[in-house]
């Protein structure tokens, strides 16, 4: 056993990948994870294809719909999982079109992601779509497994930080409130994409391990 005054967990997640032909290939040149302004810009005027159907999928759809030319959400089933609020919304939107029962089979092109091949699993109709840009959101397993249960996590698994957590027995018990990074544990901090609400993006787990460091740095010096 080893014994720590401050602990930092940065498990991340596991992703779901989409069991495409092709797709590795086209891993970071057409095939993301994050739809991020970064993403935006790089598929602006074009048709663009979310393949999803939870909260993820719905908001990647609706802010990737701003610049593309047009966004085709692909859901697996007959029905959309992501919160009311968003579905309507999703559907009201005049560029994105909801195919259901749609999964992509094949992805191809050069360098870079051209085209995929979309079936429909209900008819069993193929057809051809020309796109440079697949968002998969699909989901992301947290690596929590392996946790304390005294470490609150949301729904999904992914570690509650900061003052979602403030509540929790052992803060109730403290002089002092949890800093953003901090888990329900005090001294055990969580950051990047194993964290509940963080951006999924590199540059994000780093900036939130730099913000993590400091609190850990400010709970040493007993000034937090
Ligand atoms: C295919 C793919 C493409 C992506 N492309 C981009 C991109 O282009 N740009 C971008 O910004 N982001 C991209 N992302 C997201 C980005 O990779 C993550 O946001 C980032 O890596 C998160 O960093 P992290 O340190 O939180 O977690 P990770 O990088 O996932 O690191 C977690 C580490 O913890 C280890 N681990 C897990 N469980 C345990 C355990 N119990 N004990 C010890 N170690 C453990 C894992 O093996 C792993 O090494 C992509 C993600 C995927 C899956």
């Amino acid at each position: 056993m080893l014994r720590a005054k401050a602990v930092l967990i940065t498990t991340g997640a596991d992703y779901r990948r989409l069991e495409a032909e092709g797709r590795e290939q086209f891993e970071g040149a057409g095939v993301y994870y994050a739809a991020t302004a970064l993403e935006g810009q790089l598929c602006r005027n074009e048709t663009v294809v979310v393949a999803g159907s939870g909260n993820s999928a719905g908001q990647a759809a609706m802010f990737l719909s701003e610049g593309a030319a047009k966004v085709l959400l692909l859901v697996r089933g007959n029905s959309m999982k992501m919160s009311d609020y968003l579905s309507r919304r999703v559907q009201a939107h005049d560029n994105i079109e909801i195919l259901y029962q749609t999964e992509i089979r094949k992805m191809s092109g050069g360098k870079k992601l051209e085209q995929i091949e979309l079936e429909n699993t209900e008819t069993g109709e193929r057809r051809t779509v020309r796109t440079p840009a697949v968002f998969s959101m699909i989901g992301a397993k947290p690596c929590t497994d392996w946790l304390l249960p005294e470490i609150e996590r949301d729904a999904k698994g992914f570690i509650n930080t900061g003052m979602s957590v403030a509540g929790a027995p052992a803060w109730q018990a403290s002089k002092r409130q949890p800093t953003p990074l901090e888990t329900s544990l005090p001294g055990i901090f969580a950051a990047g994409d194993v964290r509940s609400g963080s951006v999924k993006r590199c540059a994000a787990a780093v900036g939130e391990g730099g913000m993590a460091v400091a609190g850990i740095q400010m709970r040493l010096a007993g000034s937090s």
